[in-house]
């Protein structure tokens, strides 16, 4: 949407706010200030009302969170009860601030690059303040990258299983190096991939197992209501019911 049509819509938008609320969003963060400073401030804070939505929304309180490039919280949009939520997915100490990631990962240099220019800031978290275990942690990033390419190629899972479930089990082991234990929803994306491999070759057993550990990631990430809990439990359930099921015996 145009920068001036969006100022337009969020300035009706605003005023129809009560003063509070008006003054909660004019205080948060404008990565460009000056001209069209509704918009602006919206781009700097708006979260994606679901992975790769063009809707966003802006939180008076959630929107405070920082980024972490090793956070110790997950936001998600729930697409049931339309919010946001945060959940923990490593213990929090009192007094710790909660963070959640901005970003999609990649190296440092990457990372940071992204967050200097999407959000105006250098990041400072204990990853990126300890240059003596950088080197380590992107060498870690950049396998987790090519893992995870040749994870997702379609082809190569449909024939060499084996191959794509052996990345599988050599990513969850660099996730758990990389975030100490703790991937969040990386877990959840990796056994629900493990899954499809599974299914599309008509391994139920596998399948179930694969999906049940995906179910038990979300549940820690999104909650036990979330739409995507729901149907990851449902296919640990009755795998089968998966539109891929046997997808790869049959051809
Ligand atoms: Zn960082």
């Amino acid at each position: 949407m145009p920068p001036n049509e969006l100022e337009l819509i969020l300035a009706a938008r605003l005023r129809a706010l009560p003063k509070a609320s008006q003054r909660q969003f004019l205080s948060l963060y404008n990565n460009c200030p000056g001209k069209h400073p509704f918009s602006n401030t919206f781009k700097t804070n708006a979260l994606p009302c679901g992975a790769g939505s063009v809707v966003g929304g802006v939180y008076p309180t959630i929107c405070l969170i920082n980024h972490n490039c090793i956070p110790n919280s997950h936001n998600n949009w729930d697409s049931n009860a339309e919010h946001e939520t945060i959940y923990a997915i490593r213990p929090i100490k009192t007094g710790e601030e909660v963070t959640i990631s901005y970003d999609y990962g990649g190296t440092s240099t990457v990372r940071r690059a992204f967050l200097k220019e999407a959000f105006g800031f250098d990041c400072n978290c204990r990853e990126c303040s300890r240059p003596s275990e950088l080197q380590a942690s992107d060498s870690r990033r950049l396998l987790i990258q090519d893992l995870d390419n040749a994870i997702g190629d379609p082809f190569r899972m449909q024939i060499r299983p084996k191959e794509s479930l052996s990345d599988c089990h050599s990513l969850l082991q660099v996730f758990q190096e990389e975030y100490d234990g703790y991937a969040g929803a990386l877990i959840a994306r990796l056994y629900y991939d493990a899954f499809q491999v599974g299914i599309a070759h008509g391994d139920q057993a596998r399948a179930s197992v694969f999906a049940e550990r995906a179910y038990e990631a979300r549940v820690i990430c999104e909650g036990e209501d979330s739409p995507e809990t729901q149907r990851v439990k449902s296919l640990a359930l009755k795998p089968a019911n998966h539109i891929s099921f046997g997808l790869c015996s049959m051809m």
